[in-house]
């Protein structure tokens, strides 16, 4: 077996072991994807499906897909502190043929141009596109120091995790946060 696929094995593992403890939830969450083109990018992608758009919004908006977002992330650290790893929410399930496999791991790696230097502002989000300001900084405890943040575009199930300590967006995260309140 090559190293790739050992790694996939090990990955694949965590993942079950955290979609079993999670869809016990009845959260609507109901299928995973591994995704990976060793030539395309060494990002692992795993997509974690949702049955409809309306669980998939609730889920973003009450903090499941949060908890399921750490809890997998932390079980993926043990794999390797290192692992290039993106965990994304999407409605619909597992590809079916090679095509649509590609079709997803397209979907979920592009990145968008945020104009982020020091005298342009950060204008769009670079996983959605869409407008960056407009994401609503979410969290659990009063007040919260970190959390995840969603999109309000009606198709969009961009999710984004942010943390006070993590100097990068510091600034666009304190000042979100205070827009909010
Ligand atoms: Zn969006
Ligand atoms: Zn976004």
């Amino acid at each position: 077996m090559s190293e790739i696929n050992l790694l996939a094995d090990k990955i694949e593992q965590g993942i079950s072991k955290i979609f079993a403890q999670a869809s016990e939830q009845k959260s609507g969450m109901w299928n995973y994807a591994l995704l990976f083109n060793q030539e395309k990018s060494k990002t692992w992608v795993i997509v974690l499906f949702f049955e409809n758009k309306v669980q998939l919004k609730n889920s973003l908006s009450n903090g499941f897909c949060y908890s399921v977002h750490q809890v997998l992330k932390n079980e993926l650290v043990l794999i390797d502190k290192e692992l290039p790893i993106s965990i994304r929410f999407d409605i619909g399930q597992y590809p079916s043929n090679e095509t649509e496999y590609e079709q997803l791991l397209e979907k979920h790696t592009v990145t968008y141009d945020t104009l982020n230097n020091e005298n342009v502002q950060r204008e769009i989000c670079s996983i959605c596109g869409h407008d960056w300001g407009k994401h609503k900084l979410m969290g659990h405890g009063n007040p919260p120091q970190e959390g995840w943040m969603a999109c309000p575009e009606e198709d969009c199930f961009c999710f984004l995790t942010w943390d006070l300590d993590q100097r990068v967006n510091k600034d666009k995260f304190g000042k979100l946060y205070k827009d909010e309140t």
